[in-house]
């Protein structure tokens, strides 16, 4: 043995280890799991080197997992016959914290202060989850690397590990000795060992045995004719995959000759794993090629829109040792992309018209990435028909409607559908834009992300109606006719004056029929976005800016109507000024937009001291 080294763990793998250690989670059997879907990607590896024909130690070794239950020294110990570890590798791997997964449960564990019951469960914390029920482990390995040595670690998880290299004989391959706690000896029983597998690790494609017992049964369920396969099967298949507890919400099996060899299941999560409102960029499906696993979450078998699916695709299409830039492989890897998006898309309609719940589901959970599929121009229609949105006839802001429900909705010669954009229903609700549909019952889709009205805009039409946002729609083809005839009163004078007044803070006023309860809005003279959008933009670019809006008024307004009174008897003068610009900053604000401040509230306080003569004289 050389010298015996002692390191301290990473600070993020000493609070992991701190957690894990001190949680009262109850399902400490997962650790089982953990470490045996270790010693399976391990096996995977070496299995792909000598796929490739590289230069392995003990090439004939077989690939398996062997257990061993020892009562007398209250040990478990878990061997497989993978890739190994070299002394380097052994630090890095096992002393520090690399993968994402984990850096995602130390930030949900901070935002859920303690409950680490759940957490772990659900994102499974690897190698470390073994200190729930060791008191030591010790981790010999070998690598596959023909000329490595083998090397001891050890560590109680208190903060510090050893390493060493050592004389050993050992085989290819790592084998780990956990000295369990006096609390986790019933781990020792083989039949309870059995049941764990049997839940957590049937679908391991190396056989698995203990005390020289095979336990795992059923590997590549996705080669297995389909209607051989029971739905807990594919409920089984699932948690094992991602270690959901809850089964799927649904699958797509599909088994494909021509003109591509390819089988996959994939599968709809009951819930979307988007954490922080940030969609990852970790997606894909695991690619095997003739049940040989050459890479998990392999992102060119779907696209991004369908990055909530998990799931397995085989090809004996393509070569064992796929090249990234092949392009015959690309072509191949392609095809299956196009056809599984096809089959999942046609899945989803059919849940759609099948179960409303369910789908109302799936559109709750996965809507965030699935929207972002407007950019498939082959599945555009398909994808149009899927979107679900609220609705001004919605009866709450749960309710969705497709746009198919909109177009059973049209008026008599009602020809384009409309929409508006706010952060929620009371906003929609209340956006003088609608005044005039609301008046004549005609739907709006209700637009609450800013991605929904980039969707409507690269779609431009269904079934031949336009999207028209309600602050650009014509609302003379609204039909108006049964309106209330009211007195018209002359406002040019007063369009004139609110030019003046207004100068270069507007591009131009006009009249609208728009507006029913309000005398003013503001609207985008570009015709493709909606103020809404516009505001959503500068945002994004951090433009402070106050776009030049048109504005419309409402000439059967109180408000307005005394104003054109005002002016064309030329009366009021400093008044009327006030008001206009007192408008204007409403509407602004109406749209979104923070007007000068001081100058807003020395406007409220005039028209307040107006306010309050009136109520002296009319006391
Ligand atoms: P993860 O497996 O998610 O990467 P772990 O903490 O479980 O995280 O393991 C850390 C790393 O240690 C693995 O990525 C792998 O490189 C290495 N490792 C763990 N167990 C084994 C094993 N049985 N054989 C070879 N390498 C292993």
């Amino acid at each position: 043995m050389t010298q015996t080294e002692r390191f301290e763990f990473q600070a993020e793998t000493k609070k992991l280890l701190d957690i894990i250690i001190n949680s009262i989670y109850t399902n400490k059997e997962i650790f089982l799991r953990e470490l045996i879907s270790n010693a399976s990607d391990a096996l995977d590896k070496v299995r792909f080197l000598l796929t490739q024909g590289k230069d392995v130690y003990q090439k004939d070794l077989p690939l398996e997992i062997k257990i061993f239950l020892d009562n007398k020294n209250k040990t478990l110990t878990i061997e497989d016959s993978g890739i190994g570890m070299t002394k380097e590798e052994v630090v890095e791997n096992l002393g520090t914290i690399a993968k994402s997964g984990t850096e995602n449960f130390l930030k949900e564990i901070s935002k859920e202060k303690g409950d680490a019951e759940n957490i772990i469960g659900k994102f499974g914390v690897g190698f470390y989850s073994v200190f729930m029920v060791a008191k030591e482990v010790e981790v010999k390995s070998r690598s596959a690397k023909p000329d490595a040595r083998p090397v001891l670690w050890k560590s109680d998880g208190m903060g510090t590990y050893e390493v060493a290299e050592i004389e050993e004989d050992l085989n290819r391959g790592t084998k780990i000795t956990v000295y369990l706690k006096d609390d986790a000896t019933y781990l020792l029983g083989k039949e309870k060992i059995k049941s764990i597998i049997k839940t957590h690790s049937n679908f391991i494609a190396f056989p698995i045995y203990v005390d020289g017992e095979k336990v795992n049964t059923i590997p590549a369920l996705w080669k297995e004719p389909k209607f051989k396969i029971k739905k807990e099967q594919y409920d089984d298949f699932y948690k094992f995959l991602t270690h959901d507890p809850e089964p799927p919400l649904d699958y797509v099996h599909i088994s494909v000759d021509a003109p591509v060899q390819f089988s996959s299941i994939v599968f709809i999560p009951p819930k979307s794993t988007v954490i922080f409102d940030a969609i990852s960029d970790e997606y894909g499906l695991d690619l095997y090629v003739n049940r040989v696993l050459i890479q998990k979450k392999y992102k060119e078998l779907i696209p991004r829109y369908l990055g909530f699916l998990k799931g397995v695709v085989d090809s004996s299409d393509l070569p064992l040792t796929l090249a990234r830039e092949g392009i015959q492989e690309n072509r191949i890897i392609q095809k299956i992309n196009s056809t599984l998006t096809k089959q999942v898309l046609k899945k989803l309609e059919e849940i759609a018209e099948k179960d409303k719940e369910k789908y109302n589901t799936f559109w709750r959970e996965h809507s965030k990435v699935f929207k972002l599929g407007y950019t498939d121009l082959q599945n555009r229609e398909i994808f149009a028909k899927l979107l679900r949105f609220n609705s001004s006839k919605c009866k709450d802001e749960k309710e969705l409607i497709s746009l198919d429900d909109y177009i059973k909705n049209l008026k008599q010669d009602q020809n384009e559908i409309y929409y508006v954009s706010g952060s929620d229903r009371r906003s929609c609700d209340n956006s003088p834009y609608i005044e005039k549909f609301k008046e004549k019952d005609i739907e709006v889709l209700y637009l609450y992300e800013p991605i929904d009205e980039f969707i409507l805009q690269a779609l431009t039409e269904y079934n031949g109606k336009k999207f028209v946002a309600v602050e650009h729609a014509d609302v003379s083809k609204l039909d108006t006719s049964k309106d209330k005839k009211e007195d018209s009163v002359d406002v040019s004078p007063l369009l004139k004056k609110i030019k003046d007044v207004l100068k270069d803070k507007i591009q131009d006023v006009r009249t609208t029929e728009r507006l029913s309860q309000s005398p003013v809005c503001l609207v985008n003279p570009t015709t493709g976005i909606s103020s809404q959008m516009q505001k959503v933009l500068q945002l994004i670019t951090k433009d402070q800016s106050i776009p030049k809006y048109i504005m419309e008024i409402n000439p059967k307004h109180e408000i307005i109507k005394e104003l054109a009174e005002a002016v064309s008897k030329n009366k009021g003068d400093g008044f009327v000024d006030l008001t206009i610009n007192y408008l204007y900053q409403v509407a602004l604000l109406q749209n979104g937009f923070v007007p000068d401040v001081n100058e807003f509230a020395q406007n409220s306080f005039e028209i307040l001291k107006k306010a309050g003569k009136y109520l002296i004289e009319n006391a």
